[in-house]
């Protein structure tokens, strides 16, 4: 049987998320960007703002030429990702069959919802109704037999509309589209075609039989087949839903008698860390709450059958750090735990630990979601940095974790302006380095 795919795409969402907090915002324009060293981008913008021809990716300066009362707000993206969170749950109770894409984009298959009688428009409509009747959120809904086919057509009707494209229908709905309009094509593209006198999606969708498939391909690369493709509305159709979605990671270990030496503790702790972060990575998330779970002795009760479960019945205890970012580096998970355990747990005896990584999110789907943040991408140039030394990075994990202690560090960890500096040792730790003068 053919599949009946959604794309689903929130209308401007940062922009109408701001207008919830702030409904004065409704009728004015506003746009969502940072300024940094007086530079900056638009990440998006309200339907008004629209009006005045403000767009996303333009510079802020253009934008303000154009629309001088254009009102700029910082981004807030605890409340998008509340609000992310919010929709595509709605969306999971019609199908869990679903690809995110993005912080305000997704594929849905509902070819199991059209089986009771009902079509895919119905269905789109529905969620469509749900999302805004729960939220005062719009959103625009493409739908197809062709997940390419389904993006394009989400952004026929916009704000608020549902239109479709199937694959039999792209004479008529898709060829007859001047060529700027083609997603992916912007307006310096489009003039290159237009050059060449090619104006329609159709030119595009038969270029490799026309002369100027070659003087193209040499000035816009791969990226023309791929187009050539879509065009025609052939791509992966596959939803890839792996996402979906881990809550929490956490491991724990049961003593048979009660332990209170500190170093034994704590290179438990350090073993249950490395087990979370290798999961961690493993799916490829990041955290953004570290929790460390304990049982003293004097507790008699049993360990329910689930952390979380026993968290809530208090028979466990739990302290926990949120971040002021998501994180996946062992080291520095592993600094906040020692926080942790040195902040609350000192002194006592245990028969019950364990290491949790709460509010997980995909590392594909935060990088979309925060490009725009000058921390974030500070973040990933970090990241890619230590993917080099990643090497060299596990082999010292590998020597301290032999010696049960931190008997190897990389030296820049020791200068004043490493940003993990304090956190990335326990206390004892920085008292050594500086016994050795260093
Ligand atoms: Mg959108």
């Amino acid at each position: 049987m053919e599949k009946t795919i959604l794309t689903i795409d929130v209308d401007a969402f940062f922009a109408q998320v701001e207008e919830i907090k702030n409904p004065k915002y409704k009728k004015k324009p506003i746009a969502i960007g940072k300024k940094i060293n007086g530079k900056g981008v638009i990440s998006t913008c309200n339907y008004i703002a629209r009006k005045y021809g403000v767009y996303s990716g333009e510079p802020i300066f253009k934008a303000k030429k154009k629309c001088v009362n254009l009102i700029l707000i910082e981004p807030n993206f605890n409340d998008y990702i509340f609000y992310s969170e919010k929709i595509f749950k709605i969306i999971n109770s019609f199908s869990n069959i679903i690809e995110i894409s993005s912080i305000d984009e997704c594929y849905v298959d509902i070819t199991k919802l059209i089986k009771n009688n009902q079509n895919a428009f119905f269905w789109a409509k529905k969620i469509q109704s749900k999302i805004f009747n729960d939220l005062k959120i719009t959103v625009s809904i493409g739908i197809s037999n062709r997940k390419i086919l389904a993006k394009i057509a989400s952004k026929r009707k916009k704000p608020f509309g549902i239109y479709s494209i199937y694959q039999n229908e792209i004479k008529e709905k898709l060829w007859l589209l001047p060529i700027n309009e083609f997603h992916g094509i912007g307006l310096q593209t489009a003039r290159k075609f237009n050059n060449l006198n090619l104006y329609k999606v159709e030119d595009l969708a038969k270029l490799k039989k026309k002369d100027q498939y070659t003087i193209l391909r040499n000035m816009i690369g791969k990226n023309l087949d791929l187009l050539i493709d879509e065009a025609n509305g052939i791509g992966n159709d596959n939803l890839d839903t792996k996402e979906k979605d881990l809550k929490s990671i956490s491991f724990h270990e049961t003593f048979k008698a009660p332990i209170l030496d500190y170093k034994i503790l704590i290179a438990k702790l350090k073993k249950l860390t490395i087990k979370a972060v290798q999961k961690l990575n493993y799916r490829n998330l990041a955290t953004r709450v570290v929790f460390l779970i304990t049982k003293d002795n004097k507790s008699e009760s049993r360990i329910e059958n689930t952390i979380e479960k026993a968290i809530l019945l208090r028979k466990i205890k739990s302290k926990r750090i949120l971040l002021d970012h998501y994180e996946d580096n062992f080291e520095i998970i592993f600094s906040f735990v020692l926080k942790l355990f040195d902040d609350h747990y000192q002194e006592k005896e245990f028969n019950f630990i364990g290491v949790g990584l709460g509010e997980l999110k995909n590392k594909i789907y935060l990088k979309k979601q925060m490009k725009f943040d000058d921390d974030f991408n500070e973040y990933f140039i970090k990241k890619e940095n230590k993917t080099i030394n990643s090497k060299l990075d596990d082999l010292i994990l590998n020597i301290n974790s032999f010696f049960n202690q931190k008997i190897l560090i990389k030296g820049n960890y020791l200068l004043k302006d490493n940003k993990y500096q304090d956190r990335s040792f326990s206390n004892r730790d920085q008292i050594k380095f500086k016994a050795w003068g260093k």
